[in-house]
């Protein structure tokens, strides 16, 4: 299978390459921050109360970039992502 063009991939996750990712509940890194987006596809982390807010992510040890769940099942092969998941 041909690989598609990822480049879009590698400019945005260049920074997220080889992370330690932790599954947890999103919580605002400052208290003034009411959302956060996924570093890769820009989905909404939130407790806003809308309609396609997340709730749950994959954030960096120190907590600036957030993945959504989704971008964590597609990309963390090939960004080598090392995953925690929380119990
Ligand atoms: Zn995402």
């Amino acid at each position: 299978m041909a690989e598609k063009d990822n480049g879009w991939l590698t400019d945005q996750a260049d920074h997220l390459i080889g992370a330690a990712l932790t599954r947890s509940e999103w919580t605002p890194l400052h208290p003034a921050d009411d959302h956060d987006h996924c570093a890769l596809c820009w989905a909404k982390f939130s407790k806003l109360g809308l309609p396609d807010e997340l709730h749950v992510g994959w954030r960096t040890a120190d907590q600036r970039y957030w993945v959504c769940q989704q971008c964590v099942d597609d990309f963390n092969v090939r960004l080598q992502w090392i995953l925690h998941d929380n119990p």
